[in-house]
């Protein structure tokens, strides 16, 4: 399967999954739009070495996924740069830990701002180009805490089991046209995100990190393994081609066994 021709914006494609999937993307032919925060060199670098390894054309957009206006400024923005946005892996997210008691409100609006709305937003603004083309591919990383939950994670299971239930409403508004819409949960992943979930147990429990990483395995991952991006990329890839085309609102699990508990 080629991507060639295709355009994509992953969202918090800096780092960890979110570049995962970019650099898969890439590999198929697709001219990617990263975006996500880091240092201007390092992001520089990334952007063209992608464009060189793959012959592609890349594009970088610091929008900020908690700022509506930003969103479609970036969509905006991939359409008169690269053309208009055939894939959207809506993607970017952040964590905060605490009870519900002492969770702090600000953390709540931001994760459910970046983890739930940033996916509505991205996906109103691609949607009526994708339809008039008939063919698109949204793809939302939702999370094993879209479909179980965990304490001390109120907001973010809140916004992954949102981000849930509106890729099954997208799936079934764009259900007769050659767009689709499905939700990838990953279990862990080894990213800055779950490092520094690994850095506060080390620190709470006053254990090594190696100690702290097989801990956080053990208490829900029966592979005991990490997920990586590569393996997630791949799903992406896979949700693009033409064997995908009727998987429709699917939350798809990569967790090592996580939900079959
Ligand atoms: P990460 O911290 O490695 O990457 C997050 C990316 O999002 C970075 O590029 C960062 O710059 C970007 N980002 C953060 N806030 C942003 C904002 N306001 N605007 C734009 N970009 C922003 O994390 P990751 O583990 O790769 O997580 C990616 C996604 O995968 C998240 O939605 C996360 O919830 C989900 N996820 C991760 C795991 C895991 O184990 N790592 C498991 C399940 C789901």
């Amino acid at each position: 399967m080629s991507l060639r021709g295709k355009v994509a914006v992953v969202t918090g494609s800096t780092s960890g999954i979110g570049l995962g999937i970019a650099r898969a993307l890439a590999r198929e032919g697709a001219d990617i739009v990263l975006n996500g925060f880091g240092a201007p060199d390092a992001i520089d670098d990334l952007q063209r070495s992608l464009s060189k390894s793959c012959d592609i054309r890349v594009a970088y957009s610091d929008a900020d996924m908690s700022k509506p206006p930003a969103i479609s400024q970036m969509i905006d923005r991939a359409t008169h740069e690269l053309g208009a946005v055939d894939i959207l892996v809506n993607n970017a997210g952040i964590q905060f830990t605490a009870p519900v008691r002492d969770f702090p409100p600000e953390k709540w609006e931001a994760i459910l701002a970046i983890n739930l709305s940033a996916a509505f937003y991205a996906t109103k603004a691609v949607l009526p180009s994708m339809l008039t083309s008939d063919w698109g591919r949204i793809i939302n990383i939702a999370s094993t805490h879209g479909l179980v939950a965990s304490a001390e994670k109120a907001a973010y299971v809140a916004a992954k089991h949102g981000v849930i239930g509106f890729t099954k409403v997208v799936a079934l508004e764009t259900a007769k046209s050659g767009v689709t819409c499905n939700a990838i949960c990953p279990g862990w992943v080894l990213t800055p995100l779950v490092e520094k979930q690994i850095a506060d147990r080390a620190k709470g429990e006053k254990i090594s990190t190696e100690d702290a990483k097989v801990e956080l395995l053990a208490e829900k991952q029966p592979s005991q393994e990490f997920a990586t991006p590569e393996q997630l990329g791949a799903l992406a890839v896979f949700l693009c081609s033409d064997a995908a085309a009727q998987m429709r609102g699917a939350a798809l699990p990569v967790d090592g066994g996580w939900l079959a508990q």
